[in-house]
């Protein structure tokens, strides 16, 4: 295996900003390895919408910051136990825009064979995100092999269901006790979220979502809506769920949801959490648990990850644009 440099290329921000503030560095220092830490050169970096809340400053990190929360790539230097040089890794962690990052290995999957490293870095963040909340948040239940999604099934709503986190989402929800309704911004991404799996699209752009949801439920609303969308979709979601139904709001794309006025949960009965990933995979046991069920997914075809395009590291501004500009689907990666 070739040597460790001393320095490294990556992205360094040093104000928030827009994208200008993403700026390429070819001296940044390799990170010293602590104990349990695995050093991994990456190969293919995950792109999330939480990477621009770091860049803009609405999520809080000392500066300067080398952010990317997610990658996939090959082990150059191990000081934990069952991780050697040379394994293809996958890891949830901190600053993977730049060719090397040190991992603690509780956030580290082996990548299996039969998944490529595309996938492996497009994987956890939003796939992880999607079970856990599928699992936890909301409770759903894997369908047993001889059921299908039948009439008693729960009315499941996935807001921006063409996006990497709600693609995830509908191809999951398909082994899920459920009956999946997708909205997104355009007839093409409704196609998408449709080809996944999703049994009613909506188009938000065009269509009237609320009356649209009570034509597809028969008046009955929805029992759980997944919405990462936010400030654009929140009240709409507390008119549309169905009577006990559980809002789980978990992102910002078009801004904060709320402030919400507690009495209006009372009129449904309403159960609204606003869950984080990292709070699902806190213990080894739950990390495992998790980890290997996405894979299997994965795996096994159920979960086949769309890549939107493969951008050069240096490029990650216009990765971040597109993003912010609603004009991806699936996965942004990046690639020194
Ligand atoms: P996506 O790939 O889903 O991209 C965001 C999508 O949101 C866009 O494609 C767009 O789809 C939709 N959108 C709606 N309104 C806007 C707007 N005003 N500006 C931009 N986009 C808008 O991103 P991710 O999958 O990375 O993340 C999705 C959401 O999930 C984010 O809010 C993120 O913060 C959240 N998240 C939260 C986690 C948690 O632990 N709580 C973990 C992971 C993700 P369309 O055009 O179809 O509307």
């Amino acid at each position: 295996m070739a040597p460790i440099p001393k320095t490294m290329p990556g992205i360094l921000i040093e104000e928030n900003g827009g994208v200008e503030v993403l700026k390429w560095k070819t001296d940044i220092p390799v990170p010293q390895l602590k104990d349990g830490e695995i050093l991994v050169k990456n190969e293919f970096i995950g792109v999330n919408y939480i990477d621009t809340y770091f860049r803009t400053g609405l999520y809080k990190a000392a500066l300067p910051l080398i952010t990317g929360k997610e990658a996939a790539g090959t082990v150059v230097a191990s000081s934990a136990a069952g991780f050697k040089e040379g394994d293809r890794v996958a890891y949830l962690g901190d600053h993977a825009y730049a060719q090397f990052t040190a991992v603690p290995v509780a956030r580290v999957v082996h990548v299996p064979d039969g998944i490529d490293m595309q996938q492996a870095a497009a994987a956890l963040l939003q796939g992880l995100t999607a079970l856990t909340f599928i699992r936890e948040a909301a409770n759903l239940k894997l369908k047993s092999s001889a059921s299908s999604a039948g009439e008693n099934a729960p009315w499941v709503l996935v807001h921006a269901a063409a996006g990497g986190t709600g693609s995830q989402f509908i191809q999951l929800l398909n082994s899920f006790h459920a009956k999946v309704i997708g909205t997104a911004g355009s007839a093409e991404k409704c196609k998408l979220a449709k080809d996944n799996g999703a049994g009613w699209v909506i188009d938000y752009s065009k269509e009237d979502v609320v009356s649209k949801v009570k034509e597809i439920t028969g008046g009955h609303g929805c029992d759980v809506i997944f919405d990462g969308v936010g400030k654009a979709t929140f009240d709409m979601d507390l008119e549309m769920i169905a009577l006990k139904g559980t809002l789980i709001s978990f992102g910002n794309a078009s801004g904060p949801a709320g402030p919400v006025e507690i009495l209006r949960l009372g009129a449904k009965n309403i159960k609204l959490m606003r869950p984080v990933l990292f709070n699902y995979i806190l213990t080894k046991e739950e990390w495992e648990e998790y980890s290997s069920q996405l894979l299997d997914f994965i795996k096994t075809g159920k979960v086949n990850i769309k890549i939107h395009e493969v951008y050069p590291l240096q490029e990650v501004g216009r990765a971040h644009s597109d993003l912010e500009g609603r004009k991806t689907t699936g996965k942004l990666l990046l690639k020194l």
